[in-house]
């Protein structure tokens, strides 16, 4: 099914959508991020978005883009975690029925946060079933509108909402780093990030343990690897997408990798320096930035946090595994 790629105007037209929806996320500084980095940096707080990251962004955007008969049949997705609230919320918000798809082992909280949005949720085993193709059986048996957590234009373009207020707010960069999963945060910041700052080095960087994106990236076509294991839950995905790939093949620099234990050192950061909660796949963008280096000396660099949902027993078990 080839179609057009999205454009900057889709994110503009996104960006419109969500306004008085989503919330305009912080930019903070801190001095001594710049101070170790020996660059000025500014971090876009997406753990600060509705839900807990920027998720809601192309979650809304895709519901508010669906016609009247649409809406009134419902939505599916599937999502162990932070796409499952985006879609519940927004469906909520839209008064849209929603069916979602999550692991039997999905986090309680998360579970309850899904059905707090009224979503109608669906166990399925992680392991031994493929959810996206339940999801699309669903979509057929019961005249559902599927809304994939990244591979979709409307749902990429949302995203690149964040990168774009980012570059409204703080003008032109030197370097962005961006979270990545199967690449829709990325896609969508690489447009916003072409119109509005097109001399920015623009880096995705996934877990050392999943590099599937950085390898897809190098082979020129994309690469699929079992489900990698890392605390990074939201990047755990085996494969990038279509759509999305084709855009960062264009627009993106570069991928870079860092492990668990860089994850957490940047998660302590930012609990202790910043005050703020970030969730290990939300720390990607940081961690990669620290291994930088010298390269970033002098440079104007952005960090995009994708989101802060994580527990305190997790977050503390993980302190005492990485001390
Ligand atoms: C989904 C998610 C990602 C990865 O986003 P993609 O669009 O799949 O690349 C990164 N961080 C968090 C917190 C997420 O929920």
């Amino acid at each position: 099914m080839p179609q057009a790629l999205p454009t900057f105007d889709d994110v503009l037209e996104a960006a419109a959508r969500l306004e008085g929806v989503a919330h305009k996320t912080p930019v903070l500084r801190s001095r001594t991020l710049d101070d170790r980095m020996h660059a000025q940096v500014y971090v876009k707080c997406e753990n600060f978005q509705r839900m807990g990251a920027f998720k809601f962004r192309g979650g809304f955007n895709a519901l508010a883009k669906l016609n009247e008969t649409q809406r009134r049949a419902g939505v599916v997705a599937y999502s162990s975690g932070n796409h499952a609230q985006a879609v519940a919320l927004s469906a909520h918000i839209l008064q849209i029925p929603a069916t979602i798809l999550m692991p039997h082992d999905a986090s309680p909280a998360k579970l309850a946060a899904t059905q707090g949005y009224g979503a109608k949720v669906i166990g399925y085993d992680r392991y031994s079933e493929d959810a996206s193709a339940l999801a699309i059986a669903l979509s057929h048996s019961q005249g559902l509108t599927f809304i994939p957590p990244f591979d979709h234009p409307d749902v990429l373009s949302g995203q690149g909402t964040a990168a774009l207020e980012l570059f409204k707010e703080v003008g032109e960069l030197d370097a962005l780093f961006v979270c990545l999963g199967g690449g829709g945060l990325l896609s969508g910041s690489a447009l916003a990030a072409k119109a509005l700052s097109p001399e920015c080095q623009l880096v995705g960087v996934e877990p050392q343990a999943g590099n599937d994106v950085q390898q897809s990236f190098r082979k020129g076509e994309r690469v699929k690897i079992a489900t990698p294991v890392t605390i990074a839950d939201g990047a755990q995905t085996p494969m990038v997408g279509a759509i999305t790939f084709e855009i960062i093949k264009a627009l993106v620099n570069d991928i870079h990798t860092v492990t668990d234990a860089q994850l957490v050192d940047s998660m302590r950061f930012y609990a202790e320096r910043m005050k703020m909660l970030v969730e290990p796949t939300g720390c990607l963008s940081l961690a990669a930035a620290l291994q930088a280096g010298d390269s970033l000396q002098g440079k104007k660099v952005g960090l995009i946090v994708s989101g802060g949902n994580i527990d305190m027993a997790r977050f503390s078990q993980l302190m005492s595994a990485y001390p």
